[in-house]
């Protein structure tokens, strides 16, 4: 907690954006993740710190940096490229739930110059499940301005079909958990197909997360995934890097 609020103070807390593609390798966009230094220098994984934000309060911090970040970047993109890229934040249910949350959204795409299509909100789906008429009001004005809503970790909650069918989401990303079994049997990956063809029956684009292998692809390509998102294809890269990335693919 500490660390987080030192950072916090300090402006230190900083992003990395990992590259999505769509099947055939095609830049779709980015995640923005947030990275912490340690005092010494070290990183600490958001897996780590993230929870204690959420429990400390001061998630919503830093994702209001994080979104800062990747809509300035955005910004260059818009200045530098023709590209139409995506990019994805991450957004706690908490800060979802504040009252002035779309007000900030709006405000700091207007900061920036930056139209609401180019941004993906990712809401985790066991919180989804939980969350209240006013969080579902939220995504849908959202939803309104045209941001995109992508249902994150999908698989790992309990997602009924007609609460699925009801949500006003874009794209499923089928949890790394899911990805990681998928080619050991049969019937994993008869699963991992069945949630494309749900994604795709109810509309939705399906991003597969956590793709560490050629074989992984292959098998995503064969059940008909829409998108890519992992170390086979992009590590989490800081700002340049990955404007390197959309230079090369404009
Ligand atoms: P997530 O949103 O599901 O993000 C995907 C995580 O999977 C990232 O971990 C990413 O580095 C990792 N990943 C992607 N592809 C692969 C792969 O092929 N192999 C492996 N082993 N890992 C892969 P990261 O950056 O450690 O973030 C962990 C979680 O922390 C995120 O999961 C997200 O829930 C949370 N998080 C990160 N940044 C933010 C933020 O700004 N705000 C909020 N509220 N949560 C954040
Ligand atoms: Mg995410
Ligand atoms: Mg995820």
């Amino acid at each position: 907690e500490r660390i987080i609020r030192r950072a916090l103070e300090n402006n230190t807390i900083t992003f990395n954006l990992q590259p999505q593609y769509d099947i055939s390798h095609r830049l779709r966009g980015f995640e923005a993740l947030a990275r912490l230094k340690d005092e010494d220098g070290t990183m600490i994984s958001p897996g780590e710190f993230i929870p204690v934000a959420e429990k400390t309060g001061l998630v919503d911090q830093i994702d209001s940096r994080v979104f800062e970040l990747a809509v300035e970047f955005v910004s260059r993109v818009m200045n530098e490229t023709l590209s139409n890229i995506t990019m994805c934040v991450n957004v706690s249910v908490r800060h979802l739930m504040k009252n002035n949350f779309i007000e900030e959204v709006r405000n700091m795409l207007e900061k920036y110059g930056v139209p609401a299509h180019f941004i993906e909100i990712e809401i985790t789906e066991s919180i989804m499940i939980d969350s209240t008429d006013k969080a579902r009001n939220t995504i849908s004005e959202l939803k309104a301005m045209g941001i995109k809503i992508a249902i994150d970790d999908f698989g790992t909650g309990y997602s009924s079909l007609s609460y699925l069918n009801n949500l006003p989401s874009d794209i499923l990303k089928i949890d790394k958990s899911f990805i990681d079994v998928m080619n050991n049997t049969e019937s994993n990956k008869q699963y991992v197909s069945m949630i494309v063809s749900i994604g795709h029956i109810l509309n939705l684009k399906v991003i597969s997360e956590g793709v560490e292998s050629d074989d992984q692809v292959d098998t995503l390509k064969e059940i008909g995934c829409d998108y890519i998102q992992g170390f086979v294809w992009g590590r989490p890269m800081p700002a340049e890097n990955a404007m390197l990335l959309v230079l090369k693919d404009n």
